[in-house]
């Protein structure tokens, strides 16, 4: 059978966009391809589960256009289908003089993509919300929440089965050929001709994009986030959600504290380079994949221009006496023994060629073929958004 639609990845990106196509044309052939055993293994499953407000991203760039739009369409979907979520708000706390002008940049932000009922908080007006924490001033968030994005990905391959869209398991993508207006999708089961295709591999969207675009720009940097929880007998310190300010050179928001909804408080996640696509062990390493990050030029560049931060973050990852440091900034009484080990996540960065973490979502266009090729964090919030976008460009190509 030829597919109108394959879709490559069974994270939250590929599954929205699946959804999203099925929305506006349910009598289309689609089947999304999925390596793992089921949807959402890699970041969507292993994320801080927050849905962002929007505050931290340049106006009018597409991760500020889609976080916000696809925060909004989250919101109504959880409430058309029941999906769990709670909308706490958070804070985000400067620890440093240095860090006031930043935090105002940021409250600036926030107004500019036209977040309302921010608020500036001093030194004791943090404590109203989070009483534990010592700052000098901050900054309280509304429209920020918790939620778990596997029950989101896993109501949306639902509404794709139940819309007459396919989801194939256990098998791993190998190939593109590209005809005149036919492609072939290989796995290592079967080929599959289809008139679109859509590559959604996060980790591994550089890899795919390259089947069909050799001269590709990009390479995705694996980046380790890693996590402690709270002991059950400290998850008082907090209340929601406490974020440092973050460092505005790096795509990356700071260790913070979280409130999850399936219970409990995570701490983290940190920033380290990760010696494995999928490697959410220290010791996971893949001499082939990390020698592919060491050589790009772009990645070089990166790591002379971040090496005193990536140091720290490698140092944070390997002390727990200094990754309680770090949270000790926001909530002194945090001791290293109230902290036990959490898991792991690994953000997909794309990092470009010439040495820039590329900032914004990206996605590259051919004929026949739409590679998704950076949708870090905020991408969960925002994948009504981006699955959106690229339905439309996806109808465009089959009309
Ligand atoms: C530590 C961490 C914390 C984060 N916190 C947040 C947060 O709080 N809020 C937020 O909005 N975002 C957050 N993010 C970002 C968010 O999780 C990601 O942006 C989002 O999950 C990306 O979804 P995706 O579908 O692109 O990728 P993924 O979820 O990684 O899915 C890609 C899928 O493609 C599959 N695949 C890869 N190669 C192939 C192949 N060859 N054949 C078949 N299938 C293949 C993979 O198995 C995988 O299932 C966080 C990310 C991390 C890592």
């Amino acid at each position: 059978m030829e597919y109108d639609v394959i879709i490559i990845g069974g994270g939250i990106v590929g599954l929205a966009t699946a959804y999203q196509i099925l929305q506006h044309n349910p009598g289309i052939k689609l089947t999304l391809i999925e390596k793992e055993t089921e949807v959402a293994r890699h970041q969507t499953g292993n994320n801080s589960g927050v849905i962002h407000s929007g505050i931290y991203y340049k106006p009018g760039s597409l991760k500020a256009r889609n976080c916000i739009g696809g925060y909004n369409q989250l919101l109504r979907f959880c409430e058309q289908y029941g999906v769990r979520y709670e909308l706490c708000g958070k804070i985000i706390v400067a620890t440093s003089g240095a860090e006031i002008p930043l935090l105002k940049n940021l409250y600036n932000r926030g107004i500019e993509n036209g977040l309302t009922g921010l608020r500036m908080l001093g030194k004791e007006e943090l404590k109203e919300y989070e009483p534990h924490v010592n700052g000098l001033a901050g900054i309280q968030v509304p429209q920020t929440g918790i939620i778990d994005y596997k029950e989101v990905a896993l109501m949306y391959s639902k509404l794709i089965q139940q819309a007459g869209g396919a989801l194939l398991f256990n098998e791993k993508v190998l190939d593109i050929q590209t005809g005149s207006n036919k492609i072939i999708v290989a796995t290592n089961k079967q080929a599959y001709p289809a008139k679109v295709v859509v590559n959604c591999a996060g980790l591994f969207s550089d890899k795919i994009a390259k089947l069909t675009v050799p001269e590709l720009n990009v390479k995705i940097i694996p980046f380790r986030g890693e996590y402690y929880k709270l002991r059950k007998e400290k998850e008082h310190l907090v209340r929601n959600l406490i974020y440092p300010v973050p460092d505005p050179n790096f795509p990356f928001l700071g260790v913070h504290f979280t409130r999850m909804m399936k219970g409990g408080v995570e701490a983290g996640p940190n920033a380290v380079l990760a010696f494995k696509r999928e490697g959410y062990k220290k010791t996971d390493i893949s001499i082939g994949e990390l020698m592919e990050s060491l050589a790009w030029p772009g990645f070089q560049k990166v790591a002379l221009k971040y090496w005193r931060t990536g140091f720290g973050e490698m140092y944070r990852s390997f002390s727990k006496a200094a990754f309680t440091k770090a949270l000790q900034k926001l909530i002194p009484e945090i001791q290293s023994n109230d902290l036990i080990e959490g898991g792991a996540g690994v953000r997909a960065q794309a990092c470009d060629r010439t040495g820039g973490l590329v900032d914004d979502f990206l996605i590259l266009e051919e004929r026949h073929v739409i590679n998704v090729c950076n949708a870090p964090s905020p991408a969960a919030t925002s994948s009504l958004a981006i699955g959106q976008t690229v339905a439309e460009k996806v109808l465009k190509r089959l009309s």
